[in-house]
């Protein structure tokens, strides 16, 4: 730790000579003012553990110099002992406490009072540097933490967002589809309103993968996702990929007739992409069927037959020649759903 300061104020050079060389210590370091002005402008400058200050100077004396560094917030913790020639006299020792004065000295100096009584201000110096400096270590400590809570808690973020996608395409995964079409399921089914699923599947995939690889089977399979994520266009509308090379849209508030309206664009936009695909025994390029399907839930019905329904209206696009959407109403009461096909 550094040396511990003391100022020492008197207007007499034997004065302050007595004091230095009584308080010659190696771990003090000491200051000297010659008058109270002298003094108050050292006090500002440096961090004082104790001011031994003398009461008799011309100008400015001790008693002011006290009372203007109590009025100010950086000194007025600043302890200071008194050095006075004066006789112990009631008023004058009242006088130096009302000006927040903590001790008091009487010249001439006894060595062994003095050291004493300028010891024990020093311990408690000591102590309260101490104090801070324990204190600045744990406002560290607790920065760091703080830093670090942050830290975790954008990781967390990070792995919930993660565990939602799909590490390939960037689409949310199956899982996060089960959740949203749950919710989407419930809310159709509390307001009345519609709620419609594409489930799309690309056509011959299989052969892709055996005609120009996997690697390249999986760019194709990102950019299938890229152009369904881009045919969506509200905000409410969510893709996923349902698994392997199967995607599936939840288009709440929808009906059947803009669900059907939707698979047709993506049929569009997936043959623009103009993906070659020369295995394909369709078309020379990459082409998806869908099936469409559309419900207003309610509290009687199996939430997965929505999903089932459009899953059958997927078999029928693939029977009737792939490349194209089937869509029907998923009704339960009116037994087979009502069929479209394209
Ligand atoms: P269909 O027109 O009837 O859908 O025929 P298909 O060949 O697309 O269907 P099938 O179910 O026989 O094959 C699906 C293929 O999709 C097989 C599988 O290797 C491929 N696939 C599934 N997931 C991935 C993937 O992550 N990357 C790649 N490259 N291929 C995948
Ligand atoms: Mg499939
Ligand atoms: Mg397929």
């Amino acid at each position: 730790m550094s040396k511990a300061k003391i100022l020492i104020v008197d207007d007499r050079p034997e004065n302050l000579f007595v004091l230095e060389s009584l308080l010659d210590e190696p771990d003090i370091e000491l200051v000297t003012a010659s008058s109270g002005n002298e003094a108050l402008a050292k006090i500002l400058d440096n961090d004082f553990a104790l001011v031994l200050l003398d009461v008799q100077m011309p100008g400015m004396d001790g008693y002011e110099v006290a009372e203007l560094m109590r009025g100010n917030r950086h000194t007025r913790h600043i302890p200071i002992i008194f050095v006075t020639a004066k006789h112990k006299e009631q008023a004058s020792i009242f006088k130096g406490y009302d000006s927040g004065a903590v001790d008091y000295l009487f010249k001439p100096l006894e060595p062994v009072i003095l050291k004493g009584k300028v010891g024990v201000f020093l311990e408690l110096y000591r102590q309260k540097r101490e104090l801070e400096e324990k204190t600045r270590e744990l406002d560290k400590r607790l920065a760091d933490l703080q830093e670090l809570k942050g830290l975790l808690e954008r990781t967390n973020e990070q792995l919930t967002h993660l565990s939602k996608m799909d590490g390939l395409t960037g689409l949310l995964n199956r899982r996060s589809f089960d959740e949203i079409y749950h919710d989407e399921w419930q809310r159709g089914r509390r307001y009345g309103e519609n709620l419609s699923i594409l489930i799309i599947d690309i056509d011959s995939f299989k052969a892709y993968n055996d005609y120009y690889g996997h690697t390249m089977g999986d760019d194709a399979l990102k950019a299938v996702a890229q152009c369904l994520a881009s045919s969506a266009q509200r905000h409410i509308d969510r893709v996923a990929r349902y698994g392997g090379e199967e995607f599936v849209v939840v288009l709440p508030r929808t009906g059947l007739e803009s669900a059907e309206a939707m698979a047709e664009t993506i049929c569009k936009n997936v043959r623009r992409l103009n993906i070659s695909h020369e295995g394909s025994t369709l078309e020379k390029r990459i082409t998806v069927s869908i099936g469409v399907s559309s419900i207003v839930p309610n509290a009687d019905m199996d939430s997965l037959l929505l999903v089932e329904y459009a899953d059958a209206k997927l078999y029928q696009a693939k029977a009737a020649g792939r490349n194209q959407w089937c869509s029907g109403h998923a009704v339960p009461e009116q037994g087979r759903p009502h069929e479209t096909k394209r």
